[in-house]
């Protein structure tokens, strides 16, 4: 069978090295130079920065892992102790674990009855039925009865233990207003919190799709080649039209985002499923990496700062040579600052960055000017889950003509197992497995 995979980010990587295992001849193609997507690398005067993703989550991971073992680099992953500083609204810090989730509870912030409140919450979602995978949006969507994160966990955990834990923790991970989420991840997270860790690979995370373009031989890969046209072939099957010339195929697995992939199946889906594809919500996302050449905080306690409360406009600040020392020069320190959605609206790029300094000031304390500064602004950075996503994503893949899947994060929420996930499932599916 002769396949093109339209997108190198995890999604795509993982459907072409599935596809060749089962002897497919496969033609990969990548708009960008380089892959990764949203989880590539940048490689700049000794510091390796991450265009997006900055982690993998260990045991709720589990099809990310299982590959990395078959690919031989299950060991080169480097644990990440994330020790976290919790900022409260008046700059008070408390220390807590990202790796840890259940470190939380033991916040000074809160009571005994806070504590009380806040354990028979877990206890109690821990003992009911729940998702098996985190990222596998047909399991998800049974579990998603149509209440957003804020009030099922000012509900469930109070509102101090909102305050405190859902919310440094999903706004780390998602940068947006618990309202705009849907339960079933983070409830997942709560059950599974025991196989919860933080893990990178020693070039950052975009070096799992580097692996696994080098353990997929025989692959046929396009970069700075954007696939412009998918049609109907007149033999059967399809013709890609991509960087000026034409491919005909059996099969192809669409795997960019949904709004490039509704605009390639224009005329091939009925205009239902191709609405589904362009709303699929997205939220925009920016963060900023100072580069110091010498480290201005070598003893600093922690390696994450979250702020308790969404008052301020940034999410997380993280020293990203205490995540890997790889990211960055002998010697040197990078800070990441990752913003929340919201204030974006109303913040220019120059905005941004003199917001990431004076946060770098507050959380680390003074230092002198970095030696650069690399920004990413995404205007659809991360795919997200509001309540009824699941189903409605879930039900595009039975409306996909013969020989064409689709493949991506937005299927669950973003996240590299998420297009793991999604990309060996399009294998399948185009395998008829
Ligand atoms: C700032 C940020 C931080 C993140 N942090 C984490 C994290 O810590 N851990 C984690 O697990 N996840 C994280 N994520 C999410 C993670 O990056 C995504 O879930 C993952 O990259 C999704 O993979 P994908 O293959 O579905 O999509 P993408 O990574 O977006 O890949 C899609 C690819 O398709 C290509 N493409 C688009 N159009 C075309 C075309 N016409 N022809 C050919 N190619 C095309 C794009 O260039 C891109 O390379 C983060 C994301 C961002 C933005």
């Amino acid at each position: 069978m002769r396949v093109a995979i339209i997108g190198g980010g995890p999604a795509g990587c993982t459907a072409a090295y599935t596809l060749r295992k089962f002897g497919c001849d496969v033609h990969l193609f990548e708009r960008d130079n380089r892959i990764g997507g949203r989880t590539s690398q940048i490689r700049k005067e000794g510091f390796n920065l991450g265009t997006g993703a900055l982690f993998l989550m260990g045991g709720i991971y589990p099809r990310t892992n299982a590959i990395l073992k078959e690919l031989g680099h299950d060991k080169d992953v480097v644990p990440w102790k994330a020790t976290t500083h919790v900022v409260d609204w008046d700059r008070q810090r408390y220390t807590a674990r990202f790796d840890k989730i259940t470190s939380f509870i033991m916040l000074p912030v809160f009571n005994f009855l806070d504590r009380l409140k806040i354990v028979f919450g877990i206890v109690k979602q821990f003992l009911s039925p729940g998702p098996k995978s985190l990222f596998d949006g047909a399991e998800l969507a049974h579990y998603d009865h149509g209440e957003t994160l804020d009030t099922w966990s000012d509900r469930v955990l109070g509102k101090k233990g909102t305050n405190y834990l859902t919310l440094p923790y999903m706004g780390f991970l998602y940068a947006v207003p618990l309202s705009w989420q849907s339960t079933p991840l983070f409830q997942g997270v709560v059950q599974q919190f025991y196989k919860l860790s933080l893990q990178v690979p020693p070039e950052g995370v975009g070096q799992f799709s580097e692996w696994l373009v080098e353990g997929t031989p025989g692959l046929d890969l396009h970069l700075s080649t954007p696939v412009e046209a998918v049609s109907i072939h007149d033999a059967g099957g399809y013709t890609v039209s991509a960087g000026g010339n034409s491919y005909d195929v059996d099969g192809v697995v669409m795997a960019p985002e949904p709004g490039v992939a509704a605009d390639l199946l224009t005329g091939l889906i009925p205009p239902d499923s191709l609405a589904k594809l362009r709303n699929c919500r997205y939220s925009e996302y920016a963060h900023v990496q100072l580069c110091y050449k010498k480290n201005p905080w070598p003893n600093f306690p922690a390696s994450i700062a979250l702020p308790a409360t969404n008052l301020r406009n940034w999410g997380a600040c993280v020293l990203l040579s205490r995540r890997h020392p790889n990211s960055v020069p002998p010697g040197g320190e990078a800070v990441g600052v990752y913003f929340y959605t919201p204030p974006l609206a109303n913040m220019t790029d120059d905005d941004i960055k003199r917001e990431a300094l004076t946060a770098v000031t507050e959380v680390f304390g003074a230092a002198p000017e970095p030696d650069f500064i690399e920004m990413f602004h995404y205007k659809r950075g991360l795919s997200l889950s509001p309540p009824g996503h699941f189903a409605t994503l879930n039900s595009l893949h039975s409306e996909m003509p013969s020989g064409i899947v689709l493949a991506g994060d937005y299927f669950a929420h973003a996240g590299v197992e998420a297009a793991v996930l999604s990309g060996e499932r399009a294998a399948y599916r185009l395998l008829g497995k």
